[in-house]
């Protein structure tokens, strides 16, 4: 039954096949030389399949989880370099007829603020996000046709991308809005959206129909097999994470890495990104309500483990997460973090009264974006603000392809540095902008190319000089 080519959610999501990898990755995970013939082909930074890293995870030996962390920090050195991309989410409506027991905004909840932002407020949110620094935002919704249809958000998307503030822009906005038709990703690709990012919140059926208990979001193959209707729309950047604390974090595993080597097998393109959200206390909602919370050392581990098995996936960590996890997520493969996030809607502009409440979820890394982002530097981290890939058509298996040769390092080192030294000249605090020119200065010489370290150290000077650049 399972087969990652078919185009049906219970065939490359096959429960059978989860449940045999679990009791597989089981038992060789005792079987020591088993364990080190799957280290030795992760070495080759090539990925692992959803059967082999489901070993690693099972593992339970501290030599080899050393091993497993170091590997991951390789890996992400060496596709991704220093660098750390920057976004916010923007909600835009939390008006929702879906049943989800973990969030907030079920339509159940007579509680929560019900708020939906019009054109007007969506520019002065926009504009407040500009004032930090933002350039890359994900919008949210909840789901309802009649208070947000795709023709809201679709004028929402062209308000945004046209607002210009002083010397700042949205250049991408990636969108996480609910499973849709094929017609509707079309539209969103030609309203020109970064990635679309959908959460499966589990994979695992039964679970999933209790969870969704009614709306349209209840159906399973419907939401499993959106990324599929996106791509056929024409968005090849796709975002997959799941709702880690629903279900059992090995099934979660397992599943979401049989999604990638499906979205690979049929589309010839794996996922763009892989976010690793876990249950956090909201509105109407307890965390400690869901059985299968996962302690901050398996969350480690979870990230470790993807980094080794998709090499080529960018991983996103929000402001669900406190700054001491986050610290330690960075260094084994996260690639981009929000930062200042706010999860109500209107929440830039104006904090809400607590009665008054519009938020999905608490936020743990409640630092302003210039905190965050002194915060990366000191840590040598390079906080980019880089947009350029999309605008230059470098989506999909185009990105893939630079990435597994490694370009991306020769190509989105520079765009970093020159985004950076953007931010650091235009709403940086003074000691932010003292550390980021610093950093700068030690990054530059790792640029292996002569031509484009000139070319660089050209730029900057032009942007110290107030010249923008909008392409990058
Ligand atoms: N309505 C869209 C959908 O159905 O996919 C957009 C998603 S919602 C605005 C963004 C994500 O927040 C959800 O996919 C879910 O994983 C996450 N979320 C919901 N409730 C949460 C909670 N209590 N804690 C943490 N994350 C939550």
């Amino acid at each position: 039954m399972y087969d990652p080519k078919s185009l049906k959610a219970e065939e490359f999501i096959d429960h059978r096949e989860v449940l045999d990898t679990l009791a597989y990755a089981e038992k060789t995970a005792a079987d020591h030389q088993a364990v080190v013939e799957i280290l030795e082909k992760a070495r080759k930074h090539k990925g692992l399949s959803h059967r082999e890293a489901s070993v690693l995870l099972a593992c339970d030996d501290p030599a080899i989880n050393e091993e497993i962390y170091k590997l991951a920090r390789e890996i992400k050195q060496q596709y991704y370099g220093n660098r750390i991309v920057m976004f916010a989410p923007l909600y835009l409506s939390n008006y929702c007829i879906n049943g989800c027991v973990y969030c907030p905004y079920h339509l159940k909840n007579k509680h929560i603020a019900r708020k939906k932002l019009t054109q007007d407020e969506i520019v002065r949110e926009v504009t407040a996000l500009q004032d930090m620094g933002h350039k890359r935002l994900a919008i949210e919704t909840g789901e309802d046709p009649k208070n947000s249809p795709i023709e809201y958000v679709l004028e929402s998307i062209k308000t945004i991308y046209s607002i210009k503030h002083k010397n700042g822009a949205i250049r991408r906005v990636n969108v996480n809005i609910a499973a849709t038709t094929v017609e509707n990703y079309r539209k969103l690709k030609e309203a020109g959206i970064g990635t679309y990012i959908l959460f499966q919140e589990t994979y695992h059926k039964e679970s999933y129909e209790e969870l969704h208990p009614s709306g349209p979001k209840h159906d399973y193959v419907y939401h499993t097999e959106a990324m599929d209707r996106a791509m056929e729309g024409g968005i090849d950047d796709v975002g997959l994470g799941v709702l880690f604390g629903l279900e059992r974090y090995r099934y979660e595993f397992a599943a979401l890495l049989m999604h990638a080597e499906h979205l690979e097998a049929v589309h010839g393109v794996g996922p763009h990104t892989i976010s690793v959200p876990r249950i956090k206390h909201a509105d109407d909602i307890d965390p400690n309500a869901f059985d299968n919370g996962i302690d901050d050392d398996t969350f480690c581990k979870i990230i470790a483990c993807i980094r080794i098995a998709v090499p080529y996936t960018g991983m996103i960590i929000s402001t669900r997460e406190s700054k001491a996890v986050r610290e330690r997520a960075l260094e084994l493969g996260i690639s981009q973090i929000s930062g200042a996030s706010r999860t109500s809607v209107g929440g830039y502009v104006e904090p809400e009264p607590e009665e008054e409440s519009s938020a999905q979820f608490d936020v743990s890394d409640q630092r302003t974006l210039d905190e965050v982002v002194c915060w990366l530097m000191k840590r040598g981290f390079v906080p980019s603000f880089c947009t350029a890939c999309y605008r230059e058509g470098r989506t999909g298996d185009r990105f893939m392809s630079l990435c597994k040769s490694m370009q991306i390092l020769n190509c989105c080192h520079p765009n970093a540095l020159m985004t950076l030294k953007e931010y650091l000249m235009d709403y940086a605090s003074p000691v932010t902008r003292i550390v980021g020119n610093d950093l700068i200065q030690k990054e530059l010489p790792k640029i292996p190319s002569d031509k484009v370290r000139q070319f660089v150290e050209k730029n900057l000077d032009k942007i110290e000089h107030g010249e923008r650049d909008f392409r990058i």
